[in-house]
């Protein structure tokens, strides 16, 4: 599935140094990132955790290119994101943290035009694949509109997908969402991750990390404050509510 990504050398899907961003405005310069570091293997299901306002959105939208550095050297698999722009964007699927669905498509057609904006080739699409495995394929045809919620979260998710990104981001993918539904989404996450899939997350829920991630970077006012494999951090957090 994945074959055309070969996995860089130091088996790195995404490293990130020294980032950081100031957002200036005239009334006010908030300092969203300061001194990032982060180091993602290849294959993990990544957390990043933190409360609102964390600079959580911030690192995802500058790796995805729809906000600006203002220091740092970034790579997403292998690709420096200021020398190679094009081709490392292809090489993630980012999922915004707002619903942005268009309720008079059907899903199909909105994978299908989506798979169109990243000039997949007809024949590469995999749009039946991608709606099979978000569990969609019965309501293919159907308009957007009348999709569940977590139908329209999984939509999002088969969007990200469809230029066959060996990294999948989810920014805050179940907040707001019930516990029941959560629980469902997590376990199509997981299906993404045994697909060879590497995941990164973002969320202010402690438990939903815990689920699902293999690894944790704790992000608080635009600093990294731990990280760690869940096993060495859920010790940590331990002693300190101790
Ligand atoms: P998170 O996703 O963890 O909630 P964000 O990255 O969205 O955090 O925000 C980090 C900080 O940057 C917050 O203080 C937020 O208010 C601020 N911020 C985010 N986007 C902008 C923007 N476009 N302009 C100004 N400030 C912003
Ligand atoms: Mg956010």
């Amino acid at each position: 599935m994945y074959k055309k990504w070969i996995k860089p050398k130091n088996n790195l899907a995404i490293e990130i140094k020294n980032l950081s961003k100031t957002y200036k405005s005239s009334a006010q310069d908030i300092n969203a990132l300061s001194n990032v570091n982060l180091k993602i293997k290849c294959g993990s299901f990544y957390g990043l955790l933190g409360p609102n306002g964390a600079g959580k959105s911030t690192i995802i939208n500058i790796l995805g290119g729809t906000v600006t550095k203002d220091k740092g050297d970034l790579k997403i698999w292998g690709l420096n994101i200021d020398n190679h722009r094009k081709q490392s964007k292809l090489a993630i699927g980012i999922v915004p943290q707002e619903l942005n669905i268009d309720a008079f498509f059907t899903p199909k057609d909105q994978l299908e035009l989506q798979a169109g904006l990243f000039n997949v080739p007809k024949k590469e699409r995999i749009t039946d694949y991608i709606l099979e495995l978000m569990e969609l394929t019965d309501k293919a045809n159907e308009y957007s509109r009348k999709l569940s919620g977590g139908m329209r979260r999984r939509l999002l998710v088969a969007k990200a997908m469809v230029h066959n990104p060996p990294i999948i981001i989810l920014d805050e993918p179940t907040a707001g969402v019930d516990l029941e539904l959560r629980q469902k989404l997590w376990n199509n996450f997981k299906k993404l991750n045994k697909q060879g899939i590497t995941i990164i997350l973002t969320t202010h829920y402690l438990e939903e990390a815990e689920a699902l991630c293999d690894e944790i970077a704790i992000i608080h006012k635009g600093k990294i404050v731990a990280n760690d494999s869940k096993k060495n951090l859920l010790k940590l957090i331990d002693k300190k509510v101790l």
